[in-house]
């Protein structure tokens, strides 16, 4: 059974949330508040968080931020209609999903259901022949979705994961942002070119060294992205 995380600060909302995640067989945890949020995904590593952006003293992006620094725990995005520019700034905080309110309760369990397919460890997905390679010092599992960098467990969530393991699976090949979000599932995103580039750039911030000045993760000028080769 899976434990969902619910950050709403609206007790209805909250409520009706919760119960319906509990009817569908998840445990759930609940926050009112971006500080409750993190110390509860700290304390008690929820499989999921479902995480609204609009809370009372420390915001939902805040919250996100602080959360990825211990945890690559799949994080849902509850945004306000037409706050576009909070799916970017979401992602950048290193969220995975995001949903606009108002949204369908369904809705929201078929993208908790997706998210953890791809982040958690189950073994639900069918029987593909998945294995470990290495790469210039990288070594990718793909039955754990874990990456490591000179043996040190990189912290990427599986958005983040997916975005790497494209790329490094095919070292040298130019792969254009539009092809990136293809790959990334376009049914859950939409097409905005800048969260290729955020990503991109929280991923630098985790395996490159000086992630100004990348050695692995590369850009191509009007290309897009690649993996460097050996
Ligand atoms: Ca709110």
């Amino acid at each position: 059974m899976a434990t969902i995380l619910v950050v709403e600060d609206e007790p209805r909302l909250r409520r009706i949330i919760a119960d319906y995640l509990s009817a569908k067989g998840f445990a759930v945890i609940e926050a009112g508040d971006g500080l409750a949020a993190v110390k509860k995904a700290q304390q008690l590593q929820p499989d999921l968080a479902v995480l609204d952006i609009m809370l009372p003293g420390l915001d939902g992006l805040s919250a996100a931020r602080r959360i990825r620094e211990h945890s690559s725990v799949p994080i849902i995005m509850l945004t306000a209609k037409g706050a576009e520019e909070d799916k970017l700034k979401g992602f950048e905080a290193g969220t995975d999903d995001y949903m606009v309110k108002p949204f369908s309760l369904r809705e929201l369990e078929a993208r908790i259901a997706v998210a953890l397919r791809r982040g958690g460890s189950g073994s639900t997905s069918g029987g593909q022949s998945r294995n470990s390679w290495s790469h210039l010092g990288f070594t990718v599992d793909e039955n754990s979705q874990q990456i490591w960098q000179n043996s040190r467990e990189l912290p990427v969530t599986s958005l983040q994961y997916r975005l790497l393991h494209l790329l490094m699976s095919r070292p040298g090949m130019v792969f254009s942002r539009s092809r990136i979000i293809d790959h990334l599932s376009s049914d859950l995103y939409e097409g905005l070119e800048r969260t290729v580039d955020a990503h991109v750039k929280n991923i630098r911030k985790i395996i490159e060294h000086d992630p100004s000045r990348p050695r692995y993760l590369l850009t191509r000028r009007g290309g897009g992205y690649y993996f460097a080769r050996e």
